[in-house]
């Protein structure tokens, strides 16, 4: 690729599988990572790895973590009436950076995208489900982002919902519609906690 030594132009295809990360950047990541020393381009290698083996979905909530069941669902102080529903692992560390949530959480690694190929089978409702069906859940709180997918998630689950009569509720107040939830300050995350509706 352009020319460069072999080694390079790989690292160079490999910076650009990062979101963000075009061929101009990706050079320059991959001139810089020939200038740092062994240890720390051996450190960085590893951290890489050890990322992918040793972190693990959850098998109650989802969530990712090296031990499971995560720290949230071994927290014996926590709620295990009221489940919050988050898209992303990240969303979780908003929510709990709100101090306002004392529940339990169950994230479900995407939303739903007809544009993306993204039906409701390749995100994890089916153990939304199932968790809900074997547990004393009274209200869920789908907390998806403000914006197309997050909406048709929240509507979709809201539906497999009613037959379970409980109470399901939409985070809405002051988060910018077509926003990400992991964004939003944590003020207007606890606003729009507070501000749930109905569904
Ligand atoms: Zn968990």
């Amino acid at each position: 690729m352009w020319g460069y030594p072999e080694p390079i132009s790989r690292l160079v295809e490999q910076f650009m599988k990062l979101p963000g990360i075009g061929p101009k950047t990706a050079a320059r990541l991959a001139f810089f990572a020939m200038g740092m020393t062994d240890e720390d381009i051996r450190d960085f290698a590893k951290a890489l790895i050890d990322v992918k083996e040793k972190l693990h979905e959850c098998a109650i909530c989802c969530n990712i973590t090296e031990e499971s069941p995560c720290s949230i669902c071994q927290d014996g102080s926590r709620l295990d009436s009221v489940l919050c529903v988050v898209q992303d692992p990240k969303d979780v560390l908003a929510m709990e950076r709100t101090r306002e949530f004392n529940g339990r959480y169950h994230v479900l690694h995407g939303a739903i995208s007809p544009m993306e190929g993204i039906g409701p089978a390749d995100i994890r409702i089916r153990e939304l489900l199932s968790r809900i069906a074997e547990s004393d859940v009274s209200e869920v709180i789908l907390a998806t982002n403000p914006n197309v997918e997050g909406e048709a998630t929240a509507m979709y689950i809201s539906r497999l919902l009613k037959p379970f009569s409980i109470n399901v509720t939409r985070i809405a107040h002051g988060l910018p519609v077509g926003g990400d939830l992991e964004y939003a300050d944590e003020v207007t995350l606890a606003k729009a906690l507070e501000g749930r509706r109905a569904l």
